[in-house]
This record gives structure tokens, sequence and C-alpha cells, in this order.
């Protein structure tokens, strides 16, 4: 007996809003039995009457009490998607953050696993970004990133490519379905883009460009190795210059000076 107490306790206190189906399903079984056993009885000729109203009464609890709980369990599955989505993304960019590219990269290494596709793993750093900050302010700084951020998924193709910020003015990219020449297409379209993108409305004066380091990314090559290519790639941009890409995917490595 003390074991089902406490088991109705836990049940009522784990699921408070089922407290009132909880009592209106126990009054329609009792008014059931007690009903049934005056009838059999001969006690009550009206059996059906008292029946009728304790399922009424008892449906005039459990009704509105199943919606309000069945509201709640709706507001909060919402509640639960935005803080899921809000985990995934950058707060400044919107776009998303490192641990979900991370997971996403994985998911392409065991899709081209069977399909046999090679990808590729791009990222790239913006240059003299602390001097932007520091001769247009950290607000323009901020809405840089957010504009680059808006140029780089124009130059993707959305949702087949993925792209996030790495952190600070950091971001990475994952092509996939494509050969070693054609991340390298992309990667200077976009660096040509960034570099073209006029930034007047940010700050009078203020022009952006971007370095990037391009590795292959394959069923067999693990994702950290590839991002430590494309880091080291990144890296002989920055030395070389600046505003330019670097490639590690060719077994020759390959420079392109700044085409402008
Ligand atoms: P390099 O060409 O070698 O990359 O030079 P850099 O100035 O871009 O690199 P550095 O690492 O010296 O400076 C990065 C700057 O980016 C410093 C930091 O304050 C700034 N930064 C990082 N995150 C944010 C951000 O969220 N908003 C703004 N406005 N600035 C940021
Ligand atoms: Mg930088
Ligand atoms: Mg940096």
């Amino acid at each position: 007996m003390r074991n089902f107490a406490s088991l109705v306790s836990n049940f009522v206190q784990r699921n408070p809003t089922r407290l009132p189906i909880l009592v209106s399903g126990t009054a329609i079984t009792l008014a059931t039995i007690s009903a049934s056993i005056t009838v059999a009885l001969g006690l009550n000729h009206n059996g059906a009457l008292f029946i009728a109203t304790a399922i009424f009464i008892s449906c005039a609890i459990a009704v509105p009490a199943g919606i309000i709980h069945y509201m709640r369990e709706v507001e909060i599955a919402a509640h639960q998607e935005k803080l899921q989505e809000l985990a995934a993304t950058d707060a400044l960019t919107g776009i998303m953050n490192r641990r979900t590219f991370e997971r996403l990269a994985e998911k392409e290494r065991a899709r081209m696993a069977r399909t046999g596709e090679t990808a590729a793993i791009i990222l790239f750093d913006l240059d003299w970004f602390k001097s932007i900050n520091d001769n247009f302010g950290h607000a323009a700084g901020d809405e840089v990133l957010r504009t680059v951020a808006g140029l780089a998924g124009g130059v993707l193709r959305r949702p087949v490519d993925a792209l996030a910020r790495w952190g600070g003015e950091e971001f990475a990219i994952l092509l996939s379905g494509v050969t070693p020449a054609q991340a390298y297409g992309v990667t200077e379209r976009l660096r040509y883009t960034i570099d073209m993108a006029v930034f007047e409305e940010v700050a009078q004066g203020l022009s952006v460009s971007a370095s990037f380091g391009v590795a292959s990314f394959t069923a067999d090559t693990s994702l950290h190795n590839a991002l430590s290519e494309a880091d080291r790639a990144l890296y002989e941009a920055k030395k070389e210059g600046r505003n330019r890409t670097v490639s590690r995917t060719d077994a020759e490595r390959k420079v392109i000076a700044l085409t402008r």
C-alpha cells in the first residue's frame, strides 16, 4: 500500500499537470464501481444517470487539464528546439559554430566512405583585423564579421557546403563533393568577393581582405589532419603577404599571388 502511495506521489511530482487527469480517472472508476454495486443490489434505479453525471464532471476536469498539459508540452518542445539552435550557432554572425561544424564534417566523412567522393576543408582569417578594430571601432569590426559571413554564405552551395565561425576573425568551410581544383576555384572566388566588397556602409575608407588555406578531405583523412593541413596552408598565405589562397591539396604546393 505504501509502495502504491509513493508510486502515485512520484508520478504527481514528476507530472504535476497530470494530477487533474489522475483525479478524474479515479473519480470515474470509483463512481462506476459504486453505481454498479448500488444498481446490482437494487438500491438505486438511476444508476445510469449517476454514472453519466460522474463521467461528465470528470471529463469537465480532465479535458481542460489535458489541453493545458498539451500546450505546456508544445511550449517546452519549442523552447528546447530554440536552445539547441542557440547552442549550434555563433551568436554574432548566426552561422554554425565550431562544434556543429566538426560534427557535420564527421558525418560527411562517413558519407564519403560510402560514396568515394572527396571534399575540402578551408580555413580563412581576416587580414589585419586588429587594426580594423583599432581604426574603426569594435562595433565596426563586429559588422565586418557579420558581412563577411553573409558574403561567404552567398558564394557557397548551401546546404551542401558548410560555413562556420571558427573563432575570433577566423572561419571554416567544408566543400562537399569537390575535386582539389574545384575547391581552389571556389576559394579564390570567395577571396575575390571579400576583396571587392564595399564596406563604406560600415565605415568610410574601410576595406577588408582575407587569407585562405585549403586542404583536401577524404574518407581516409582524419578531420584533425585536414584541419592541420588547412591551418598550415593559411599560415603560409599570411607569410606570403596575405589576401591570397594557399592550397595543400595538390602534390606540388600551389601559391597563387594576388590577382589584382
Ligand atoms: P593577421 O592578418 O595576421 O590575421 O592580423 P590580425 O590583426 O587579423 O590578427 P590578430 O590575431 O593580431 O588580431 C585579431 C583581432 O581580432 C584581435 C581581436 O580583438 C579581434 N577579434 C576577435 N574576435 C572579435 C570579435 O568578435 N569582434 C571584433 N570586433 N573583433 C574581434
Ligand atoms: Mg586575422
Ligand atoms: Mg586570427
